[in-house]
């Protein structure tokens, strides 16, 4: 499904030294695996999810995304495989505020050029599958955490993304809601979804088959949940 080798971003910002975010990174991932991807605060968790989502190019190092090799791809590919290969989500839900949750799961459906009356049909169903068809109509500001991270999960799931990417889904939620969001992802993995989850919680990692621990940039270990 996935695999990345010797990838490393360096930032460099002003006169500062630059920071060595991801140190020469390697490992595979295979279809409708679950992983979660553990570290410190500061070891590069987040900079990993960028790349592998196609938010931010490596300074080095290879990332192949079902066999294509995706640091060859220019920046409108990239574009077109972040809306298409990939569903993103964040710690902080990152939905527009200004608009209505069947909106906010219809965007990327528009910038793949879907019709109105079908991305409206494909975004109330996948409301529906997340529990919150009753809340279509709701404002983001109108809904509880959990219920805005399913909002977020289902926009994820618009175009029906091979990888599922996730940065700390859980990091803002209570540890009800938490075990909600969790089988979400558990039943989205049994459909066949391929998912990476970076947390902090040793609790939500044991979800994961796998548990990539990075430490200051660097993959130390690649540990197989029994
Ligand atoms: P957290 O658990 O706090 O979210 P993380 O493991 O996700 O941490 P990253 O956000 O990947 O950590 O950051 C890794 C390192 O890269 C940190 O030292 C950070 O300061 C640095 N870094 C991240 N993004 C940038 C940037 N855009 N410019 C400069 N440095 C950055
Ligand atoms: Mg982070």
């Amino acid at each position: 499904m996935l695999e990345v080798k010797d990838l490393t971003k360096v930032f460099r910002s002003g006169e500062e030294v630059a920071v060595r975010a991801l140190d020469s990174v390697s490992f595979r991932v295979e279809a409708g695996e679950m992983v979660a991807i553990m570290g410190p605060s500061g070891s590069g968790k987040s900079t990993l999810m960028h790349l592998i989502g196609c938010l931010d190019q490596p300074t080095e190092g290879k990332y192949f995304l079902d066999g294509e090799d995706v640091s060859l791809a220019g920046d409108n590919q990239l574009a077109e495989i972040r809306n298409q290969q990939v569903g993103f989500i964040f710690q902080q839900f990152n939905l527009l505020a200004k608009m209505s949750v069947l909106y906010n799961v219809e965007v990327p459906l528009i910038y793949a050029g879907v019709s109105r009356k079908q991305r409206r049909q494909r975004a109330r169903d996948l409301l529906e599958e997340v529990g919150l068809g009753h809340r279509l109509d709701h404002y983001p500001t109108e809904i509880s955490g959990g219920q805005k991270q399913r909002v977020a999960i289902a926009r994820a799931l618009a175009n029906n993304p091979s990888l599922i990417l996730a940065d700390e889904p859980t990091g803002n939620l209570d540890s009800e809601t938490e075990a909600e969001i969790m089988d979400i992802f558990h039943n989205l993995n049994e459909e066949g979804h391929t998912i990476i989850l970076v947390t902090h919680s040793e609790k939500i990692g044991r979800h994961a088959q796998r548990i990539l621990h990075l430490l200051d940039g660097r993959l130390i270990e690649d540990e197989v949940v029994v």
